[in-house]
């Protein structure tokens, strides 16, 4: 397989350090808010890798981390903590609203099919690691400390831009957030691995260490996470551009000077989903969610669909109508997938393909392997749809293949409307539900949602009241 790695800065053939497991880590969201379609569109990418990879025949190792500790607004000692920020907004604990948005965050890659990471790892879960892993860096004369917090020294590391490729003083205005000067700092790009002292007060999530009661610096948690989980080396490292010259190539220099080795092998980055006011970004407090493109009558899967018709390293811009003919496309395509199954015999009677069937299976993988190339793959499917030399019981065989990386739901039943009458039952046995809570009676309650559940509905109570929804 063919794949572009930031570091090098080419398209390399992709050979994993160890031929039977391909270790993968993937920057994981920040859950102090929901993830916007932005962030959706670097794991539905992510997600085709990981499966391009297992398509052709390699195991893979998943790890993903979710940044549950608050994290500032910048690098610097400055800005306001997004948790606590999340926590105010929303009066409640920080730690509520860590897990209330890594659930509406699975959630969200469920809809878009996205496969969850074999390990899922919270940052919080780890501080006893990072604290281990900082006094291996203070060990070795990596670190100092200012003003009560402990720094990485950018000076000690060779190459420290070695991934971005830019020289520190474009670093400075390259960095993900408007980086005011810390005067604590030795040096620009030095960065924090222990904070006990911020200049905002009350951080919530506090623990005690060598160096003081306080919490992590931000790029700790993917070196040791992975460290712990993946080993000192792996194969392909992955998040968004805008990840590249500050949490990778700090990612990088502490790792790498932890353990004395070469990191990861391959760099892999998504570019950006932009709209019309040009970068999306969760700190700007104005985004698009899944939940709105579903409220506008949006299926998650088409979103999934406009992603694949674009490839990864590059910017897409989004608009409503961009996505509504993608939208169209889609079910068009859905349509005449269902128009073939219909005229099949049992296409799992199918043990061998035909020499015509093999080259459209070869073809697909090629379109992938060439820097997975998706919105090719689908040119392929689409022309597989029109091909006169092959049987639809082949073609519907051939879909299932293809949409083990797809994930499209192309040749899954359309659920069946719920009728009327179940809706009022539905809605009577909710009443029914609300009135035993009322009463305090609570096992009737439980008993009401457990019959709800077996019949397929699930409900979630929220502050505007409880909704309801089909669940299979
Ligand atoms: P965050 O939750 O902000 O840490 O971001 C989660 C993932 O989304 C990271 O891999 C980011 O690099 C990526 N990301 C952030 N903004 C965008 C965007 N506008 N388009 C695509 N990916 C993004
Ligand atoms: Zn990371």
């Amino acid at each position: 397989m063919k794949l572009y790695n930031t570091l090098s800065r080419t398209i390399e053939d992709f050979k994993p350090i160890d031929e039977n497991l391909v270790r993968m880590y993937t920057c994981g969201p920040t859950v102090y808010n929901y993830a916007h379609i932005g962030n959706l569109r670097t794991y539905i990418h992510e997600d085709i890798l990981e499966k391009t990879l297992r398509y052709i025949g390699y195991n893979v190792k998943r790890v993903m981390n979710i940044t549950d500790v608050g994290h500032l607004e910048s690098d610097a000692d400055d800005g306001e903590d997004k948790m606590l920020k999340g926590a105010k907004r929303e009066n409640k604990t920080v730690w509520e609203i860590a897990q209330h948005y890594t659930d509406a965050f699975f959630s969200d890659i469920e809809k878009l099919n996205i496969k969850k990471a074999d390990v899922v790892a919270k940052a919080t879960d780890y501080i006893n690691e990072y604290i281990e892993f900082i006094k291996g860096l203070e060990q070795k004369g990596y670190t100092y400390m200012a003003n009560g917090n402990v720094y990485f020294d950018i000076t000690k590391v060779e190459n420290y831009t070695k991934l971005s490729g830019m020289d520190l003083e474009q670093l400075k205005t390259a960095s993900r957030e408007d980086v005011s000067v810390d005067v604590h700092k030795k040096n620009p790009q030095d960065f924090v691995l222990w904070f006990t002292k911020s200049k905002f007060e009350n951080q919530a999530m506090k623990w005690d260490s060598p160096w003081g009661v306080g919490y992590p610096g931000w790029h700790i948690e993917c070196s040791v996470i992975s460290l712990k989980n993946l080993g000192e080396q792996m194969d392909i490292h992955c998040g968004g551009v805008d990840h590249i010259p500050v949490h990778h190539t700090n990612e990088i220099a502490q790792t790498e000077s932890y353990t004395g080795k070469t990191w990861v092998k391959y760099w892999w980055h998504s570019e950006f989903l932009i709209d019309q006011g040009g970068k999306m970004s969760k700190s700007s407090g104005e985004f698009l969610t899944l939940s709105l493109l579903e409220k506008k009558g949006f299926d998650p899967l088409s979103y999934r669909y406009y992603a694949l018709n674009s490839h990864y390293r590059k910017q897409l811009a989004f608009s409503f109508d961009s996505l509504a003919s993608a939208e169209n496309a889609y079910l068009k395509l859905k349509s005449r997938v269902k128009n073939i199954k219909e005229n099949t015999d049992d296409a799992s009677n199918i043990t061998e393909l035909s020499e015509a069937a093999v080259k459209y299976k070869e073809e697909f993988k090629n379109c992938l392997e060439d820097d997975l190339n998706t919105a090719n793959a689908l040119t392929v499917l689409f022309n597989l749809l029109k091909a006169e030399a092959i049987s639809n019981n082949e073609k519907i065989k051939l879909i299932e293949d293809f949409e083990q990386v797809l994930s499209l739901d192309l040749l899954k039943e359309d659920k069946e409307e719920i009728h009327d009458e179940m809706v009022e039952y539905i809605e009577e046995m909710i009443q029914k539900r609300q009135e035993a809570k009322k009463n305090k009676n609570y096992q009737m309650a439980d008993a009401i949602r457990a019959e709800l559940l077996e019949k397929g509905i699930a409900l979630e109570d929220t502050r505007q009241g409880v909704n309801w929804k089909r669940i299979n």
